[in-house]
């Protein structure tokens, strides 16, 4: 059904859809309930209404909105990886990862990303638009609703896929706001990390706004020549401008920032950088998730080896810094940050 797509709407909206149909106001908490706790995927499901508002609710809204178009399990089968079609057949990218007790869902907040660091696929994709707050929650919703026939749940909301959530901040931290809303989704914030490039103004923002959601940053380099060259937004928001804004969001949260480094054989792995890590990083309440790179199509650099990942390590640890050295989950279903959604490009320009 074409309409406005229904996860795009806050619980004020409902109530404001059924006054307008001269419906009692307890309508919307109904909706609010079948949309959020009970999952309910599509009007006829939510057996509490009225037949005739259900029919009402499938023709005036999209209760779909993302439609999964390439669908893929890794051979170790921890993670999942779909690639949605949106309305506008532009495409976005959900993981779901599965390891230990962990439940963790990976979203996208843009269609590619305009940020350009041309390491990751989306990067190399450009900017095509950003998500609405509907297609964000959409994507967490479709995970939700897997896990729960099997009697699980998820238990991490991570913004980590496809685009800068802060460069599309509203959409963002509505699509949270709504995930995390007591009366429906009921997530709890602190199971919830947004990761960003490092857009200065939006991190003040966010840290102002006070929520417990987590915040990561993504680092890569230490030095202003190295970061500006792996990540073009660093020339207007260079280290010194980023270290205060991160060091007032832990003051001001006491919360511990994560800072995101892929390792780069050597581009961004040596001594020099570890070290200069270390001192940025002084005094700062913090933790390095180190993860040696997920090479992509159109970016020649490579992971770094184990041997110099360790050695990058221990200069972390020798400076006091808390580090973990991640696993790259999902190679073989292309689980990178923009990897299916360009290598499907790819596979269409042929
Ligand atoms: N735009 C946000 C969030 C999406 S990217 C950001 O940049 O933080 C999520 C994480 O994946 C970021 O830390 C990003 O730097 C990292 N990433 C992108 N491409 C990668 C690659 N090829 N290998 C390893 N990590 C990558
Ligand atoms: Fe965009 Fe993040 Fe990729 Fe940079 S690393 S291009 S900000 S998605």
């Amino acid at each position: 059904m074409s309409g406005p797509l229904a996860y795009d709407l806050s619980f004020e909206d409902w109530v404001a859809v059924f006054a307008g149909w001269n419906e009692p106001r307890y309508r919307a908490r109904q909706v609010w309930s079948q949309l959020y706790r009970r999952l309910a995927p599509t009007p006829a499901s939510m057996m509490d209404l009225p037949a005739g508002v259900r029919q009402k609710l499938a023709e005036s809204f999209d209760f779909s909105g993302l439609r999964p178009h390439i669908e893929r399990t890794s051979s170790d089968g921890t993670t999942e990886k779909t690639l949605f079609r949106l309305a506008d057949q532009k495409e976005v990218e959900t993981v779901l990862m599965r390891y230990d007790q962990r439940r963790t869902v990976c979203i996208s907040t843009q269609a590619g990303c305009g940020m350009g660091c041309p390491f990751c696929a989306t990067g190399q994709m450009g900017f095509l638009r950003h998500l609405t707050s509907g297609e964000i929650v959409a994507q967490v919703l479709h995970f939700a609703r897997r896990l729960a026939q099997s009697g699980d749940r998820l238990t991490n909301i991570v913004v980590m896929g496809m685009g800068e959530p802060f460069h599309n901040y509203d959409a963002t931290l509505a699509a949270l706001d709504r995930l995390h809303d007591a009366d429906g989704f009921g997530f709890a914030e602190r199971r919830s990390t947004i990761s960003t490039v490092g857009l200065v103004p939006m991190i003040d923002r966010f840290t102002s706004e006070r929520r417990q959601i987590n915040l990561a940053v993504s680092l890569h380099a230490a030095t202003d020549e190295l970061r500006s060259k792996m990540i073009p937004i660093n020339q207007r928001y260079p280290l010194p401008v980023l270290r205060e804004a991160c060091r007032n969001y832990t003051e001001t949260s006491r919360r511990r920032l994560t800072l995101e480094w892929a390792l780069i054989e050597d581009v961004n792995d040596g001594q020099d950088q570890a070290e200069a890590l270390v001192a940025w990083a002084r005094g700062m309440l913090c933790h390095v998730n180190v993860i040696p790179l997920n090479p992509t199509r159109g970016y020649a650099g490579q992971p770094s080896t184990q041997h110099r990942v360790g050695a990058f390590r221990e200069v972390l640890e020798r400076g006091g810094l808390s580090c973990t050295v991640r696993v790259r989950r999902g190679l073989d279903i292309q689980a990178g940050c923009g990897q299916l959604a360009t290598e499907n490009q790819a596979a269409l320009a042929v």
